[in-house]
């Protein structure tokens, strides 16, 4: 007998996701902060291989904007970044690890330093935002790409301008409710502990702009 694939109702899944696989909600800078750290690290893996490119660990960072007047957070990295295809291919389906293909096609091995292997952390930020915006251009591309979503409706890609290699996902940060303090992650000290919390794995500087505050 043959067997079947199963399908996903990737709504639903997503609304799942979103609500229910994670107990507290500010993993979701872990997870977003983990990325970036996965995408300076396959620079670096990429520069190993690659006589042109060079890695000098003083350009690579993370740096986190937080600015409460626009209720936004944005988290800003140095890496890779992400073509049209990817940001389609691994923003746009659930499960999918942009990451985990990364290992395999260079043969890197468990004990490595990239993190991603589930395809799932990213959307961990729509437990906290009402919108995600991703401004992404990719190692090698002249063109960058926005991405931007409001959860389980889909997603838009549109071209815009970006001068350096890397991502920017924006956190349009929702209004307090009755039960839930979102706020908190729009300020600096909160910010911190969360950051000091889960990132100590994080072998690259996380900046924070304070000016805003
Ligand atoms: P995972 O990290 O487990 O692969 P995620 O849902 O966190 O899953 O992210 C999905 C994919 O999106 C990643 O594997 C990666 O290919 C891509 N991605 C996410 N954030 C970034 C980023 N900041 N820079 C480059 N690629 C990213
Ligand atoms: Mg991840």
């Amino acid at each position: 007998m043959s067997k079947k694939q199963f399908k996903a109702e990737s709504k639903r899944l997503l609304e799942m996701m979103i609500n229910s696989i994670y107990t507290h909600k500010e993993v979701f800078l872990r997870e977003l902060l983990s990325n970036a750290s996965d995408a300076i690290d396959k620079i670096y893996y990429k520069a190993l291989t690659d006589d042109a490119l060079s890695f000098n660990k003083d350009n690579y960072f993370i740096k986190l904007i937080p600015d409460q007047a626009n209720r936004s957070l944005k988290i800003l990295d140095t890496g890779i970044g992400m073509t049209k295809e990817e940001l389609e291919n691994n923003l746009g389906t659930i499960a999918k690890s942009g990451s985990l293909a990364f290992k395999k096609e260079n043969e890197i091995k468990d004990g490595y330093d990239i993190i991603g292997q589930f395809g799932v952390g990213f959307y961990a930020a729509f437990m906290v935002a009402d919108v995600v915006t991703v401004i992404s251009k990719a190692l090698g591309s002249d063109e960058a790409y926005k991405w931007e979503s409001t959860g389980a409706d889909g997603y838009t890609i549109e071209p815009v301008e970006k001068d350096s290699v890397g991502t920017e996902v924006i956190l349009k940060i929702k209004e307090n409710t009755e039960d839930e303090n979102y706020d908190e992650y729009l300020q600096e000290y909160r910010l911190k502990s969360i950051i000091k919390k889960y990132s100590d794995f994080i072998r690259y500087p996380i900046k924070m702009d304070v000016t805003s505050n």
